[in-house]
């Protein structure tokens, strides 16, 4: 077996699998073998009944009673309850009818999974379960969870793994002296261990050597990407900004200082002798569009063209949107090519970038398809830039003769760090909001508190604005019991028909979900209704996280926000707060803990995104290195740009040794 092989060359895998391991994006056993585990499930001793509190995940054994089954909305429930000498717990299954003839009275079991409350007592959710013998085997042991799409288990990539493991060779490009110089495993062993360890050490440590890995091949693929000074000539040099003093002049606001100085930095680069390579950093809502907007409009105006690339069609759709109402009388042809676009439509696109009768082109990873040629490409925008792959990047600038580039991000790093990732570009950072701001209003709250919430949302919307609420899932899950989009809806329609009722006021709120396994022109629509003031409370998925702009709306509430990593709950606040009006962000917490508590406290206290990343960062230990991915938005699969700084330092010395 070689790591290319296709995984339906893995023992186990059929074509039905193979389906699902692809929308887990697993298509070789090298994917498999690097689809590392999110987590891993400690399989300790059964505890006493009596001795449980909520929050934890136990194991708990004793004799099965009260067995019943009912209907409930859209699931049979299933509930019994397990005995032991200390007590009784009550154990509720969701749509697992077959579950009856297994739990007879008086038969033994052991049970596992985190404890709730339910009412006035104690249970467990979806417990899974055990025969004694067979719970013997993984006491003690780390059991790998991996991230699964429905239809896949933790158990079932396990496996695969472990048959991929005795098939392959893995080898090891990094020399036996510096591993051992560096305390960094082999890389086999790192894989094997990863998925398999005997302990959280073990794991840290293969995690260690994996990381190292991921920077190492992001430096070396950047270095490929530094264009070499003699190569870097302008041959777009850009003197004349008129337009964009005009521009300026009528925007509906004043630039900010940082605004200006970034602003001032991109015409030094473009009307230099040499190419402009420059990343503009800055916080969610620091106004970093209108400065792609300026420069592109320069380019324009000196008669070339430009391109704009965004992560999501979403944030294509609103950019094409706003740079068509403040372009449009600056005679510039803007147009959009998006993957959900027919056939025909990408065509004329083309068409008209290739004959220069299009300016602008503004649009997402179908901008970097082999089809789109420029007639006189000269800026290159990378929105979100950390969104794409360094070859997505590399491909955008190959589009035309060596384009200025203008990348933009909002990941707050360190500046040492900014260094080395963003090595091949010169550096502004927008390190100031727009003064018309108020700072966003935060609270940490249980879901007790989740009516008072609804009711708050009610009369924000009642008074013109609008709120987002997220939810960690899309549809009820057998082995989650997060909030989901479609039940949450039904739930809140329902919460808020009897609000109208209770005020007598009759007042209709119009919500809509979106999540991401919808059709691309599905969220476009549902997202243009919520941008146009049609929908006032939209409940999503994470998917609305990056860039999106919707000023009007004023309240953000995140359920289950404790699953979510801080930088990305940031991300997710800075979807409000981006107009004048007060706006407010509501952390629901789906369950109790001090960690959580502390975690989210960083939030509550801090808005400003350098601040949440530096104390995320204090507070978290090397357990956490696994579980909630703190960093996400940067591509790598383990890495944390936070935590693993030393090592980035690392590979960037050796990849300079190595060159
Ligand atoms: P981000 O930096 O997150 O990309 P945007 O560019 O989307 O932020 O800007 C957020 C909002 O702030 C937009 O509605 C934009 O029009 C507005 N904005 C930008 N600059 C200013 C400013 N100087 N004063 C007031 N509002 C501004
Ligand atoms: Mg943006």
């Amino acid at each position: 077996m070689e790591l290319t092989d296709s995984v339906k060359t893995i023992k186990g895998v059929g074509d039905k699998s193979l389906a699902l391991l692809q929308k887990l994006n697993i298509n070789t056993v090298w994917d498999l073998l690097r689809h590392y585990p999110t987590d891993y499930d400690n399989f300790q001793m059964p505890v006493q009944i009596s001795g449980v509190s909520e929050g934890q995940i136990v194991a708990v054994e004793g004799a099965v009673s009260r067995v019943t089954t009912r209907p409930a909305a859209r699931k049979k429930v299933v509930t019994c309850y397990v005995s032991d000498r200390s007590g009784a717990l009550k154990l509720i299954w969701f749509n697992q009818q077959y579950l009856i003839k297994i739990l007879k009275p008086g038969f033994r079991f052991l049970f596992r999974g985190t404890v709730k409350r339910d009412n006035a007592e104690y249970a467990i959710l979806q417990p899974k379960m055990y025969q004694r013998t067979e719970y013997a085997k993984l006491l003690g042991s780390l059991q790998p969870k991996y991230s699964l799409t429905k239809g896949i288990t933790s158990a079932f990539i396990s496996k695969a793994v472990k048959e991929s493991l005795s098939g392959v060779k893995i080898e090891d490009k990094l020399p036996a002296s510096f591993r051992k110089e560096n305390d960094l495993m082999k890389l086999s062993d790192a894989i094997k261990t990863i998925h398999f360890p005997k302990d959280m050490n073990e794991a840290l440590a293969a995690r260690r050597r994996l990381v190292f890995d991921e920077f190492l091949d992001f430096i070396l693929a950047l270095q490929a990407l530094k264009i070499k000074k003699e190569e870097a000539v302008n041959n777009f040099v850009i003197t004349d900004y008129s337009a964009c003093e005009k521009l300026i002049g009528e925007l509906p606001f004043k630039l900010t200082g940082a605004q200006e100085k970034a602003f001032n930095d991109i015409k030094k680069d473009m009307s230099s002798t040499r190419l402009m390579s420059r990343m503009v950093e800055g916080d969610v809502g620091s106004g970093k569009t209108v400065i792609a907007m300026l420069a592109v409009l320069s380019a324009v105006k000196a008669g070339y063209q430009a391109a704009v690339m965004v992560p999501t069609e979403v944030l294509a759709k609103q950019h094409y949107k706003d740079f068509e109402e403040k372009l449009a009388s600056y005679e510039v042809r803007t147009i959009l090519l998006v993957g959900s676009m027919t056939a025909a439509q990408k065509r004329k696109a083309y068409e008209k970038a290739e004959a220069h009768e299009a300016d602008v082109v503004i649009g997402t990873h179908a901008l970097i398809q082999e089809g789109l040629q420029f007639d006189n490409l000269a800026l290159a925008v990378i929105d979100e830039q950390h969104r794409f792959g360094v070859n997505q990047r590399k491909a955008l600038k190959e589009k035309g003769l060596r384009p200025h580039v203008l990348s933009m991000s909002a990941t707050p790093i360190p500046r040492s760090l900014s260094l080395i990732l963003y090595g091949d570009m010169d550096l502004s950072v927008v390190n100031e909001m727009p003064a018309e701001r108020l700072p966003i209003k935060n609270a940490v709250v249980d879901t007790g508190y989740r009516p008072t919430a609804l009711n708050f949302i009610r009369k924000e919307v009642l008074s013109g604005h609008q709120a987002y609420i997220i939810c960690p899932l899309v549809e009820d899950s057998e082995d989650s019991d997060g909030e989901n989009v479609i039940d949450y809806t039904d739930n809140v329609r329902d919460f808020f028909a009897n609000a109208a009722i209770k005020n007598g006021d009759g007042k209709l709120i119009k919500t809509e979900y979106l999540h991401g396994r919808m059709k691309p022109s599905e969220k476009n629509e549902i997202m243009e209704r919520f941008a146009a003031g049609e929908t006032d409370v939209l409940i999503s998925t994470t998917v609305i996280e990056v860039g999106v702009n919707v000023k009007n709306a004023t309240v953000m509430m995140i359920e289950n926000s404790e699953r979510f990593g801080l930088a990305q709950l940031h991300q997710l606040r800075g979807r409000v707060g981006r107009g004048a009006y007060q706006s407010y962000c509501i952390f629901m917490k789906g369950c109790e803990g001090k960690e959580i508590d502390d975690r989210l406290d960083i939030l509550k206290n801090n808005n400003d995104g350098f601040k949440v990343a530096e104390e995320d960062l204090r507070l978290r230990g090397p357990g956490d290195l696994f579980g909630v991915r703190q960093s996400g938005e940067l591509s790598w699969k383990l890495a944390d740009i936070y935590a693993d700084a030393p090592l980035l330092s690392l590979a960037s010395e050796y990849a300079r040794n190595i060159t």
